[in-house]
């Protein structure tokens, strides 16, 4: 790699990305990387005109990449942050994103889920599916009570194929609204949601971090499980290169809503007479 040239202006290549078989400079890949995040935002209609955007960060690099991307692009995104309460983990993601949102130069809204009766520590057993009710919970009703129109997520290709082949191999319903690459509010009270990153590639977007020098938390979350079906999914990639793009290109869409209710305790639209958030909150008797 040390003697490949960049493709585009000859410089001293920082990567080669087989699946466009292109060889990049550190510069000329940034280019690269915005062009294929528009050309994405654009074919999926990711995003409507005039729609006021706010980026849900983590601190990860997948979503650090993307509110760079947007905000290069020319589109005007303030960042919402979920404070879970994941002792360290959660100190080291909030610094990033503070100093993410002073790059850029964007609002930052943090939301601490300790304000709410519980912390992510505190939950025994099914954490990551405890920290996604509240995560979606929380910014939902934070992005509907400010008045945003969509709210943008840092999901990469391989998230959306490890999803779909870990429920294939499960035998459970494969089609879920996680697939697509936005969604629309189905009621009132719901707030769009939308992947910039759609056909994006995690390493992708390491990269752009990486030549931009744009802040991340490089670490995992502890409760973070094996990610064995994203191993997968690499090891299909290693093979074929272009596999992961081509399989979201290929994901056709199907969405099937329930039907919409309310939360008897909070109001939120719910699949059940109490929302899973509120259920998480009773556990703590909280509500
Ligand atoms: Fe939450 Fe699980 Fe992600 Fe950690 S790995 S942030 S617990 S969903
Ligand atoms: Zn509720």
């Amino acid at each position: 790699m040390s003697c490949t040239k960049c493709k585009k202006c000859n410089k001293k290549a920082v990567t080669y990305l087989k699946a466009y078989r292109i060889a990049l400079c550190e510069s000329c890949y940034s280019e690269f990387y915005l062009k294929l995040v528009k050309r994405c935002i654009k074919k999926y209609g990711i995003f409507r005109k005039n729609e006021k955007i706010v980026a849900a960060v983590s601190g990860g690099k997948d979503s650090s990449a993307m509110t760079v991307a947007l905000k290069k692009i020319g589109y005007n995104v303030d960042l919402i942050y979920v404070d879970l309460g994941i002792g360290s983990y959660s100190k080291k993601s909030e610094k990033c994103v503070e100093e993410l949102s002073e790059l850029i130069d964007s609002n930052l809204n943090i939301i601490r889920l300790s304000d709410y009766g519980f912390k992510i520590d505190q939950i025994k057993g099914k954490t990551c599916s405890a920290c996604g009710v509240s995560k979606r919970y929380l910014m939902n009703k934070f992005a509907r009570e400010q008045g945003y129109d969509v709210i943008a997520t840092g999901h990469t290709a391989e998230d959306i194929v490890s999803f779909y082949i870990k429920n294939l191999a499960g035998g459970s319903k494969v089609w879920a609204e996680k697939l697509l690459p936005r969604n629309e509010p189905f009621d009132p009270k719901v707030v769009a949601r939308a992947k910039p990153l759609y056909e994006i590639s995690e390493k992708e977007n390491m990269l752009f971090v990486l030549c931009n020098t744009i802040p991340f938390n490089p670490d995992d979350c502890p409760y973070a499980p094996k990610p064995e079906w994203k191993e997968i999914v690499y090891e299909i990639e290693r093979k074929k290169p272009g596999f992961t793009k081509n399989f979201v290109r290929g994901l056709v869409r199907e969405g099937k809503f329930p039907e919409t209710r309310y939360c008897k305790i909070c109001g939120e639209v719910s699949s059940s007479e109490v929302c899973s958030f509120c259920k998480l909150r009773r556990r703590f008797g909280c509500v």
